[in-house]
């Protein structure tokens, strides 16, 4: 027998679920199709137990900075262990109302993976349902190079397994995973080497980030190492793993951590049963409207490439489901000025076209304001960590076109200067509105 939905979402990840609750919201018979635990990669091994750790990592660091305010911290002890089983709990926790919201707003929840048999039509756990709209919203798994030995090495999902913190660790990457779990380990008593595999971190975004960051990273006792790829990994009777690179040298570790990308979960989809059009890197292209190639069949999310963040696969989810079920015939997201932040020590955030991208738009239009100082904060600190703040116009009018912080509360400091920027905010715009004193974010709207 085959089951009949109004809306088929297969994915029960941050994007399914957020298109799947406002399509039943208008009313659509609706279902979600899920092969793991609810909430995928953001609630289980993404977003959530990552701003955990985050966190962790940071009491860390404001550990070492107390004794400049006059506390006296002797005895202080970390279990790794502890705090897993906390944030476990926290995760399964969230699953639970992940379910519950599905059964209150009466969503089919399918636990199973779905595989194409027909061009709107799946089959999970060896039954069939088929729908007028089928949503894609796999997300994707984290990439692992084809380098002898590999498999010994973990990836951001495995970071999340960890129940003791490796003494010596070897991330690889160069994006925002790879910052952002180097930055935990080490605050957690690991010794990490990172390796780059180019001449610098993160360089998709402003220079002046990666560069930034590398600085502050190597001040905390990183080793960074850039334009060094991994030959070889193999286990030492030590039970070490030994990496051979190829700049000639061999390194030790104990965890080796592949953050190299995210391939997208379409391999193993049934797509050749439909006439959705699949890219040479498995992502699924879409247009404007989140439309696949084959009518009826979209994609959101991870799965499509494009700007691979949460909120954006929401934004998508929610969107898709006001046009199809809401009847809002325009409704459709911008993937322009999106604001992320990395949650690296310090944080970074960053909206906006980065310098290289602003100068190529806009030539000698574009004006750059920069700032550079020292947090009130690390005042007394024995680990002062400059804050450095990059505001890119363009034109007569000096419209805002780039914003990047990195430094203490960067992460939180953003939003609000987000949303200005959307609105077309100019740098009059940021003169004119009054400081907040004594703060980081005040010097945003006082630069010269
Ligand atoms: P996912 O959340 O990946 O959901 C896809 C779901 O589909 C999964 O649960 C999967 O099991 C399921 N699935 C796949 N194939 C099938 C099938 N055939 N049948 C049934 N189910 C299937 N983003 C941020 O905005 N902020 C952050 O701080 C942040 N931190 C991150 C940290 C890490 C370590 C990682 C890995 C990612 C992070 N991200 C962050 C990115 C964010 O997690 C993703 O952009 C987001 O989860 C994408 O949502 P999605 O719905 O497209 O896919
Ligand atoms: P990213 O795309 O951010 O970075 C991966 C980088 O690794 C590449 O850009 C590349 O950099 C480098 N790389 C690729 N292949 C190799 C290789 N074989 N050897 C060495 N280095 C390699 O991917 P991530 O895995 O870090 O994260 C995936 C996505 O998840 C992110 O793009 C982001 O959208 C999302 N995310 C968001 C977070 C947040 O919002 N805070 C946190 C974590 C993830 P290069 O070309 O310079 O060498």
């Amino acid at each position: 027998m085959t089951t009949s939905y109004d809306c088929l979402v297969i994915g029960g990840g941050s994007g399914g679920i957020a298109c799947a609750v406002r399509a039943a919201g208008y009313g659509a018979r609706c279902a979600v199709v899920e092969s793991g635990p609810l909430g995928g990669t953001c609630v289980n091994v993404g977003c959530v137990p990552k701003k955990v750790m985050w966190y962790g990592a940071s009491i860390a660091h404001t550990l070492e900075d107390a004794t400049g305010y006059g506390f006296e911290l002797d005895g202080i002890g970390f279990r790794w262990g502890a705090l897993k089983e906390a944030r476990d709990a926290y995760v399964a926790r969230l699953n639970g109302i992940y379910e519950k919201r599905l059964a209150d707003t009466g969503i089919d929840y399918i636990s199973g993976r779905a595989r194409f048999v027909g061009e709107r039509e799946v089959e999970v756990n060896g039954s069939r349902c088929r729908a007028d709209h089928v949503v894609i919203a796999t997300g994707g798994y984290p990439t692992v190079p084809a380098v002898d030995g590999a498999e010994l090495g973990i990836t951001s999902d495995g970071f999340f397994e960890l129940e003791h913190c490796p003494a010596r660790t070897i991330v690889v990457g160069s994006g925002y995973i790879a910052t952002e779990l180097t930055g935990m380990f080490q605050a957690l008593g690991s010794q990490v080497t990172l390796l780059v595999r180019r001449d610098r971190l993160l360089r998709s975004f402003d220079r002046m980030i990666g560069d930034e960051l590398c600085e502050q990273m190597r001040a905390d006792g990183v080793d960074v190492v850039t334009r060094t790829q991994i030959r070889s990994v193999r286990r030492a009777s030590s039970g070490l793993l030994v990496v051979d690179c190829d700049d000639g040298k061999t390194r030790e570790c104990e965890s080796l951590l592949w953050a190299i990308g995210r391939t997208p979960a379409t391999a193993d989809l049934g797509l050749e049963a439909t006439s959705v059009g699949v890219g040479d890197d498995g992502t699924i292209p879409v247009d404007t409207w989140q439309n696949t190639s084959a009518p009826g069949i979209y994609a959101i999310g991870d799965v499509t490439g494009r700007v691979a963040l949460t909120p954006v696969a929401i934004a998508a989810g929610r969107r898709l489901a006001d046009r199809v079920f809401g009847g809002m015939k325009g409704r459709h997201l911008s993937y322009e000025l999106v604001p992320s932040v990395i949650f690296g020590h310090p944080p970074v955030g960053s909206v906006g076209m980065s310098e290289s991208e602003a100068r190529a738009a806009h030539g000698d239009g574009l004006k750059v304001y920069r700032a550079r100082f020292t947090p009130m904060y690390y005042a007394f600190s024995p680990h002062p960590r400059p804050c450095e703040m990059k505001l890119l116009t363009a034109g007569d009018e000096e419209r805002v076109v780039g914003c990047h912080i990195v430094g203490l509360g960067a992460d939180e400091m953003l939003q609000g200067f987000a949303v200005a920027i959307r609105m077309g905010a100019t740098k009059a715009d940021f003169d004119d509105t009054v400081a907040i004193h004594p703060t980081g974010a005040e010097e945003l709207v006082t630069m010269r």
